[in-house]
């Protein structure tokens, strides 16, 4: 597990840190999410590298949620996250915590800085704080109730607590800089009124803490040791660290990384939160959401993801990865283990003339070609048949090596067969079933069977197969940056969705259990998803099988 330590710049750092013995060698992270809204690809780079980290190093990760923004967060939210992590097979043990835990903590700190002259309550409205704060280019102007008496100050920051003031109409700021570089240090928002109900403490508050403020105070109360964040974060730090030196509390180390980006999606949750509430999508678990729960919904694996997030690895520079990608990691797993099966999405009807009426067989069939020890199954074959209407052309171009008038194809599992005639509908002209023969000395696996023809195509039996819906997903967006317009929902991908409803796939499938994966022969990699019900099949195509991950890297003059 520990082969990617050279190129994780972060275990590098953790490393030095436990030959220094810094902390007694301990490492302990937390994963720390807002609670507002359902977790995406990127946050699994961030539960991998935290959950990881703590795995190889024998140390703690825990699961916090930073629940300081009450009117966003909602316990629907906390509890997909939590299921979330537990299904990319990550545990929390006992140390599931939420900064709403600490605001007891938190507001005693809070007058700990008032007392120590490092904070004091302010009158400005937003507004005039944001005007006061300055530019990168101009320093700020100090506020007129920056000079408040402790005293003073203790009283306001109480009554604030106690509900006497509006909400917006008072601050509770730190008292660092107006000049500084940092437009962070330019005395940061602690707290603010906001009478909202919070989906834990309910009314008890009409003050809440900022992230800034909650963040490093709750990794200081937990004992983290290495506080892992995204590198947007990174102005941020001097702040981190002034509040918890402010205090001389306890200091865990901030380090940041570069966030994952992903071609042709979006990721933020509030991004995400629009293409639900708008309807572009069914639900935050859509099947083409980059959502944990989309992508569980599509059949990607928590294997799959962890070996994408492993790839991926962590740096500090900005990129984005193409997903392309995450369709090879799932494509890699699912080759190995999903088993194979027979599915016609587009039935064309195939009549075999010179096969017996009433006559079943039944033709073994190897269940994965890569892994023998799954065995094989029994597929019946008679008459009338259907095959894949795109595997059979009246008027074949060049190297169109399947089926056509005259011609010969093996049908996989089964015999060689002819096609004699085509019937074609009066009136549209659209074939609408073939008359064929087959040659019964070239069953597979016969000793007879020496006749060697090009293409071989999957089929169904007519009698046996079993109806199924089949969604098939293309990218979301058309562009691969979609933020790159003004508004990344123009980019919406016209045709995500593309829904087959009268596919036909073998009888083995109809007693498939919902997240079932499979291989259907030449399609792709589907899984059974949970609309399935009373009988009825619906497939989610996780992904085709052409991959076209070595050709980007190539083009990308790749790794
Ligand atoms: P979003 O903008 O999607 O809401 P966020 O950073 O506000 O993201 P949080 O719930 O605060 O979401 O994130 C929890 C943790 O996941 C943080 O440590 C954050 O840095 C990390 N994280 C969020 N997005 C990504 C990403 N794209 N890649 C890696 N880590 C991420
Ligand atoms: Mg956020």
């Amino acid at each position: 597990m520990s082969n990617t330590t050279s190129t994780n710049f972060i275990k590098n750092i953790i490393n030095e840190d436990i030959k220094n013995n810094k902390n007694d060698g301990r490492v302990h992270t937390r994963f720390p999410p807002e609670p507002n809204g359902y977790l995406h690809i990127g946050h699994a780079k961030s539960i991998c590298l935290n959950f990881g980290i703590a795995q190889e190093y024998g140390g703690l990760c825990n699961l916090r949620f930073d629940d300081t923004n009450p009117s966003k967060e909602n316990v629907e939210y906390v509890e997909s996250i939590k299921s979330d992590v537990r299904w990319l097979g990550f545990d929390w043990d006992d140390r599931l915590y939420y900064a709403s835990d600490y605001f007891e903590r938190l507001y005693e700190y809070a007058v700990q800085l008032i007392k120590a002259g490092k904070a004091y309550v302010c009158d400005l409205s937003a507004e005039e704080i944001r005007e006061y704060r300055g530019t990168l280019t101009e320093p700020g102007k100090e506020s007129p109730y920056r000079n408040r008496s402790v005293e003073e100050n203790l009283d306001l920051f109480e009554r604030m607590r106690a509900g006497e003031f509006s909400d917006g109409s008072r601050v509770l700021r730190a008292k660092i800089d107006m000049a500084s570089p940092n437009l962070n240090m330019r005395d940061p928002v602690l707290y603010r009124i906001q009478r909202a109900k919070h989906h834990r403490t309910g009314d008890k508050w009409c003050i809440y803490p900022m992230y800034d403020y909650a963040h490093p105070l709750s990794d200081s109360i937990e004992g983290v040791t290495h506080s892992i964040c995204t590198c947007e974060f990174e102005d941020h730090r001097p702040l981190y660290d002034w509040v918890l030196d402010a205090l001389g509390v306890y200091h865990p180390q901030q380090i940041e990384f570069a966030r994952l980006n992903l071609s042709h999606t979006v990721m933020s949750k509030r991004k995400l939160r629009l293409l639900v509430e708008e309807g572009h999508v069914s639900g935050w678990d859509d099947p083409r959401m980059p959502t944990i729960s989309g992508l569980r919904r599509r059949g990607y694996t928590p294997e799959a993801i962890r070996d994408f997030c492993e790839r991926i690895g962590v740096a500090k520079a900005y990129s984005i990865v193409n997903i392309a990608m995450l369709e090879h990691c799932i494509r890699e797993d699912l080759n190995a283990r999903a088993p194979r099966v027979m599915a016609v999405l587009r039935p064309l009807k195939v009549i075999i003339d010179n096969y017996p009426e009433d006559r079943v067989e039944m033709l073994e069939a190897e269940n994965n070609p890569e892994n023998p020890a799954m065995g094989s199954r029994q597929v019946p074959f008679s008459r009338v048949l259907y095959i894949e209407r795109d595997d059979f052309r009246e008027d074949p171009p060049k190297k169109f090596f399947r089926l056509a008038p005259g011609r010969e194809v093996r049908l996989k599992h089964a015999y060689i067969i002819k096609c004699e005639r085509v019937v074609k509908d009066e009136k549209t002209g659209e074939v609408v079933e073939l008359h064929c023969t087959y040659d019964p000395q070239t069953r597979s696996g016969m000793s007879t069977e020496t006749r060697k023809v090009k293409g071989t195509l999957h089929w169904v039996s007519a009698a046996h197969a079993v109806p199924a819906e089949v969604r098939l997903y293309d990218h979301l967006f058309v562009k691969e940056n979609p933020e790159e317009d003004d508004d990344f929902r123009k980019n919406l991908h016209p045709n995500s969705l593309e829904i087959l409803d009268s596919c036909l796939v073998e009888p083995g499938l109809a007693e498939a259990a919902p997240g079932s994966r499979y291989q259907f022969l030449r399609q792709g990699y589907f899984c059974l998803d949970p609309d399935s019900a009373d009988g009825k099949l619906v497939f989610n195509r996780i992904v085709s099988l052409k991959d076209t991950w070595a050709k980007i890297q190539k083009a990308q003059g790749g790794k």
